[in-house]
C-alpha cells in the first residue's frame, strides 16, 4: 500500500546525492585492473571467527590494523568466544589492548559486547546489520564489515581511505560516510561489489594515500579523475596474489 496524504499518494523518492565522474565503462576497467592485481583480496585484521573479527573490528577504531593485530594475537589465543571473554574479564583485556589508542572505553565495549552476545543472540554474533549494530561499541562501518568478511554479504563499509578515495578522485563525491557508501553502492558494477570494499582500501592504504598519492605507482592513473594526481600513465598491473596479513 502506497503511503498517502490527503488521499493523494506520496512518491518515496532516492536521495538525491552528488554524481560520480565515471562511467560505466570506466568503472568496469578500474575494477578489471584491481581485480587483475589482487584476484583475492583481504581485510588485514587478524581474526579467527566471526566474534574475534567483531571484536578486531571495534578495536581498529581510531587505530592501525597492524597496532590492532599485534595487540589481539595474544588476546585472541586465550579469548576466541564471548564466553571466554566474559571469564578474561574487563582488567585482562585492557592489559592486552593497552597499547591501543582509547584502551579503557574499548575493553569495556568488549567485555559489554560479550555479554550482550551471550544473553541475547545464543553467543553467535547475528547475520543481520539491524542486530549488529545493537552490540555496544559497534556502528555502521563495523558491520559491513563484519557482514561482509565474516557472512559473505557484499557491503562497502567506508572508513578513511575510502573516504578519501571516494572524494579525491571523484568516484564519490559526498561528505558523509554514509552518502559515499549509497553512491559506490549504487555505482560499482555488481559483478566487482564483493571485493570493491578491499580493493579501495588497498588502493588507498598503499598507493592513493593521504599525504601525498603515489600516483606514478598507480594502476589506474590514466583514468583517474583526480584534480590531485601528478601523473597520466598507469603503472604495470604485477598480480599479489599471497596477500599478508601485516603484524
Ligand atoms: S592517479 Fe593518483 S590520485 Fe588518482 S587514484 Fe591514482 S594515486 Fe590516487
Amino acid at each position: 500500500m502506497p503511503d498517502t496524504t490527503k488521499g493523494k499518494p506520496v512518491r518515496k523518492t532516492k536521495k538525491r546525492l552528488p554524481r560520480s565522474a565515471y562511467s560505466r565503462e570506466e568503472l568496469v576497467e578500474i575494477f578489471s585492473r584491481f581485480r587483475q592485481e589482487r584476484p583475492a583480496p583481504k581485510g588485514e585484521l587478524m581474526h579467527v571467527n566471526p566474534f574475534t573479527l567483531v571484536v578486531a573490528v571495534a578495536l581498529s577504531a581510531q587505530a592501525t590494523d597492524i597496532g590492532v593485530n599485534r595487540a589481539t594475537k595474544d588476546l585472541f589465543k586465550v579469548a576466541d568466544t564471548p564466553q571466554k571473554m566474559l571469564a578474561l574479564g574487563e582488567e585482562k583485556v585492557g592489559e592486552h589492548i593497552r597499547t591501543i589508542g582509547l584502551w579503557r572505553n574499548k575493553a569495556r565495549n568488549v567485555i559489554a559486547l560479550s555479554r550482550k552476545l551471550v544473553d541475547d543472540f545464543g553467543g553467535e554474533v547475528p547475520q543481520t546489520r539491524e542486530e549488529l549494530v545493537t552490540l555496544p561499541g559497534v556502528g555502521r562501518k563495523t558491520a559491513n564489515v563484519v557482514l561482509s568478511m565474516a557472512f559473505g554479504i557484499p557491503t562497502m563499509a567506508v572508513d578513511t581511505h575510502i573516504l578519501r578515495l571516494g572524494n579525491r578522485m571523484r568516484l564519490a563525491p559526498a561528505k558523509t560516510p554514509d552518502d559515499v557508501e549509497t553512491i559506490l553502492m549504487r555505482i560499482i558494477p555488481e559483478e566487482f561489489l564483493y571485493h570493491a570494499h578491499h580493493w579501495l582500501i588497498l588502493h588507498g592504504r598503499y598507493t592513493c594515500v593521504a599525504r601525498k598519492p603515489r600516483c606514478e605507482a598507480c594502476i589506474i592513473a590514466d583514468l583517474c579523475k583526480s584534480r590531485e594526481k601528478t601523473c597520466d600513465i598507469p603503472a604495470p598491473i604485477v598480480p599479489i596474489v599471497d596477500q599478508e596479513i601485516p603484524i
